[in-house]
């Protein structure tokens, strides 16, 4: 499939029926119509969100969701659990299958919850651990003092270069040879490059570590074959299900056979209990969709599309980090332009296009960060992206009233492009 052509168009009015929601709880009601209403009619570009399937919805508000299973399939301390546990094995065999890992816990109930179970499994308090530092792109489960990761290991921050904005393998290198770290992880919340996982091995080897791969965001692209792959290489794979991956929100861990049992024992039961088989049974549906031709499409699609952006926004006058992308995701400083990344947000948000500030690679300044995953899966296209980037400088150089015309050229958009 053509990396411009659209994705196709879906099919269903409404993720779920919700009269019932509506009669029963207004209140609540009135919310959830209102966040739909909200998704629909703004641009969402948080690089870290994206639209999930009619499916995937249809197996989250199933009454799966009312089943005790802690354990494993075929293991659990519960009775009842012979259709869920088919759910998990299917879910399992999907992600291996997928992402051609020998083992798949499907069990974390999120990205940080399944951090913290690889941690768990590879380390013991006090040791010290190598990641991107969270002023550079690091996640908060990266060593942050205001989570537990901080908390219980000794953190070594590595960042990119300040010019280049890229990894600098050498400084990492020395890190390693210095700080002789138990593990050292590879994976950021705004990179938007691809990590050089060969690289990241031979490094790890030569120090005695561990490596854990945080793949979080690109997890979707590794599994439509957009961006390679860290299964290869990494001891451990940490994931969301959610963002380009499209599925429920979730977490996964990806392991060789030599792993899988102490990755098993870490999530349950020594950081989590009874499995959300709700969820679990999405998944499987998010890994079903994700192993189609048309997901590879989409994968492909995202990437275009973000380098379009990425594109125009540097035509536009913001400084593209590391000059454009390989990923859904671009980090710019809006600088140029006369404001900071955090005005600029606001004014971005008053006409109606959602994304997130981020560090950058120098000063102590915010960019902007924003990703190209739920805009594809709307359907729109390289055109669509070019529009987008022009109505990111009209809405920053709009005064007064004029942000009103740019939020109605938004709703026009967007409005071409429903996502459900
Ligand atoms: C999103 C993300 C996480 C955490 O995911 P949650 O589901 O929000 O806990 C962890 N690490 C990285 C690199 C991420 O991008």
């Amino acid at each position: 499939m053509p990396v411009s052509t659209p994705a196709p168009a879906r099919t269903t009015a409404t993720p779920a029926d919700l009269d019932v929601l509506r009669r029963q709880d207004p209140e609540i009601a009135e919310v959830v119509l209102g966040e739909m209403a909200r998704q629909a009619d703004s641009l969402q570009l948080i690089a870290a969100e994206n639209f999930t399937s009619p499916a995937v919805l249809a197996a989250l508000g199933s009454p799966l969701a009312n089943k005790y299973a802690e354990g494993y399939p075929g293991a659990r301390h519960h009775g009842g659990c012979e259709l869920v546990d088919a759910a998990e094995r299917i879910a399992v065999d999907r992600a291996t299958g997928l992402f051609g890992a020998d083992h798949a816990n499907v069990q974390p109930h999120s990205g940080s919850s399944a951090v913290l179970a690889a941690y768990a499994a590879l380390l013991r308090p006090g040791d010290t651990v190598l990641a991107m530092g969270l002023s550079f792109g690091g996640h908060l489960t990266h060593g942050s003092p205001a989570n537990f990761s901080g908390r219980w290991f000794t953190f070594v921050p590595y960042g990119v270069d300040a010019e280049s904005g890229l990894l600098d393998y050498e400084h990492i290198l020395r890190l390693a040879r210095e700080h002789r770290p138990k593990a050292i992880v590879c994976g950021s919340i705004s990179y938007p490059r691809h990590p050089d996982y060969a690289v990241f091995r031979e490094i790890a080897d030569e120090v005695g570590a561990y490596l854990l791969a945080d793949a979080a965001h690109p997890m979707g692209l590794i599994a439509g074959g957009a961006a390679p792959s860290p299964v290869p290489y990494a001891d451990v794979v940490c994931a969301t299900t959610h963002k380009v991956l499209r599925g429920p929100r979730g977490g996964m861990i990806l392991c060789g056979s030599h792993l899988a049992e102490r990755i098993d024992r870490a999530v349950f039961p020594f950081t989590q209990g009874g499995a959300q088989m709700h969820t679990i049974a999405a998944k499987a549906v998010a890994f079903g969709e994700a192993a189609t031709a048309g997901f590879a499409g989409y994968a492909h699609h995202v990437v275009a599309n973000a380098r379009v952006l990425a594109e125009g926004l540097e035509a536009e006058g913001f400084a593209v980090t590391t000059g454009g992308t390989d990923t859904h995701l671009i980090t710019a400083d809006p600088a140029p332009l006369g404001v900071d990344g955090r005005t600029a947000r606001g004014r971005l948000a008053a006409a109606g296009m959602v994304l997130d500030t981020c560090a950058l690679p120098y000063g102590d300044g915010r960019g902007i960060r924003l990703g190209t995953a739920a805009v594809t899966t709307q359907g729109m296209g390289e055109a669509e992206m070019a529009r987008i980037a022009v109505l990111f400088t009209t809405a920053l150089r709009a005064e007064g009233e004029e942000i009103h015309r740019v939020r109605e050229e938004v709703r026009e958009l967007v409005g071409r492009f429903p996502p459900y």
